[in-house]
């Protein structure tokens, strides 16, 4: 168990279907602290590095191109083991796929518009934040609820 940090972004899909408050909600009632959030045009060049493994896919440059549509909001979340928490939150990639109650599983349909995207790993999501926020983005900040949302020998 480790107290982790994880990048999550709210695709241009959800700021289309105007769901950025019902989907930053889950995160939060989850109990995931948010330390950074922000809104951000990508580009060509940065989406070329954060989607660099699909690079030799025939999906790349319309993955790319879709999550150019409109802006993203960036999301700096904590947690304890928050990337797999998150990750398990967010469902598989396809949501035809995705069960019932996670985010991709309730909200979409679609392979490519799937709601967030969620970094994989530690070593993701370390190479991700520092992508999306500048060191002083990042918020540490005394969460109240903190020993409600877990016992004390859990973080
Ligand atoms: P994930 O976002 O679940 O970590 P990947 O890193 O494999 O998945 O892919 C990144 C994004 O590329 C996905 O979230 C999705 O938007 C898109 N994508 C991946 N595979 C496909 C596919 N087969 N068809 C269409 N879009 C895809």
């Amino acid at each position: 168990m480790a107290l982790e940090k994880t990048l999550v972004l709210l695709k241009p899909c959800t700021l289309q279907r105007a769901l950025v408050g019902e989907i930053t909600n889950i995160f939060e009632r989850k109990g995931f602290r948010i330390c950074g959030m922000k809104m951000m045009q990508l580009t060509d060049e940065l989406l070329s590095e954060h989607y660099a493994h699909l690079s030799e896919k025939p999906f790349f440059q319309r993955v790319k191109d879709a999550m150019m549509t409109a802006p993203v909001i960036a999301l700096c979340l904590e947690g304890v083991d928050a990337i797999a928490a998150v990750r398990a939150l967010a469902g598989p990639t396809n949501g035809r796929n995705a069960a019932p109650g996670t985010i991709r599983g309730s909200y979409c349909m679609s392979f490519q518009e799937n709601i967030v995207h969620a970094s994989d790993s530690p070593e993701t999501a370390a190479v991700e934040l520092a992508r999306f926020f500048r060191p002083e983005e990042i918020f540490e900040w005394n969460q109240a609820t903190f020993p409600w949302l877990y016992a004390n020998d859990e973080f």
